[in-house]
């Protein structure tokens, strides 16, 4: 028995070293991923739940390294905690910005472009310079501008986060909760902050129509939303069951793969002219 502890912790360190080395190796090429031009944004749509119309996309970032798409959760964790995250954070703000404006330009539908930011980003840097910086340098106008924020960014500092949020408003973009649901946010705490839309989390949206719970709290939420005139999406939506849940509910918009997946800049943009209205 001695022997098998021992070879179990063997095993546990070798498998703790491996996953070290890993760590140490993507935040390497992390670190040049940016000069090598290997991060690509990824679109997708966000409709109105009533009309189909396409009123959004979320700018979602992949990694194209060594013939992969690496996936964002393999990655922004990684970029979150070695302060990497705010390199990877301007250069996605600016690139979202810059596809908008060559899009506005080419006389696309306008639509808003949700662009989510971390929380180091969010608080560890003078995010409103760089966002103004950065409306400035594209042209883009800040009315189409949205960001994204997860509670744990707003939580952290709380009076600190209002202020930053007062300023990011003031310069007319929107500004959106993500993930609502999962972290401990109340009606009270939500309040306070100057939020325009409010995104439901997917876990409460899966399973709908079997969970009877989760029905309840998404319809408490979007009436809630309502109370606080913020408008309201719905993220992850798969099947009509859903939407037609969700319309039953009001909800105004929706964004998954009921409409598409994140699509490549070329793709979305195909996507748009089809949706264009008549
Ligand atoms: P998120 O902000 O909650 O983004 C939504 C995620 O759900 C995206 O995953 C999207 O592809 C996926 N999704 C959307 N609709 C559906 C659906 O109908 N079914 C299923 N199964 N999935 C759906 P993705 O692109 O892998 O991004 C994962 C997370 O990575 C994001 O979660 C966000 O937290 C983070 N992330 C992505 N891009 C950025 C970025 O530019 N900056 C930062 N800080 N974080 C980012
Ligand atoms: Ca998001
Ligand atoms: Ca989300
Ligand atoms: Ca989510």
């Amino acid at each position: 028995a001695k022997n098998e502890g021992r070879n179990c912790f063997k095993y546990f360190s070798e498998e703790l070293t491996r996953a070290a080395r890993e760590r140490i190796g993507t935040e390497f090429r992390l670190r040049q991923a940016i000069e090598k031009n290997e991060f690509r944004l990824f679109y997708q749509p966000q409709l109105c739940v009533g009309t189909g119309d396409i009123v959004g996309a979320e700018a979602l970032i992949r990694w194209q390294t060594s013939g992969e798409l690496i996936p964002p959760l393999k990655f922004i964790p990684i970029a979150e905690e070695t302060g990497l995250i705010t390199g990877i954070g301007n250069w996605v703000l600016n690139e979202a910005c810059r596809q908008g404006k060559a899009w506005l330009d080419a006389g696309l539908p306008p639509i808003r472009i949700a662009v989510n930011l971390s929380p180091h980003q969010f608080l560890h840097n003078d995010i409103c310079a760089i966002v103004a910086n950065t409306l400035a340098e594209t042209g883009f106008p800040a009315e189409y501008l949205e960001l994204e924020l997860t509670e744990s960014a707003l939580m952290k500092r709380e009076k600190e986060a209002i202020d930053i949020l007062n300023r990011l408003h003031d310069l007319g973009i929107h500004l959106a909760i993500d993930d609502f649901g999962t972290g401990y946010s109340s009606l009270a705490y939500l309040k306070s902050f100057p939020l325009d839309v409010l995104k439901i989390d997917k876990s409460f949206i899966d399973d709908i129509p079997m969970q009877s719970d989760d029905m309840e709290i998404t319809a408490t939420i979007i009436a809630m939303a309502k109370t606080l005139r913020m408008q309201v999406i719905a993220e992850g939506v798969e099947t009509p069951a859903q939407m037609a849940f969700l319309s039953s509910r009001n909800c105004d918009f929706y964004q998954g793969y009921f409409a598409s997946k994140p699509l490549p800049a070329d793709e979305f943009e195909s996507f748009l002219k089809q949706h264009r209205p008549l």
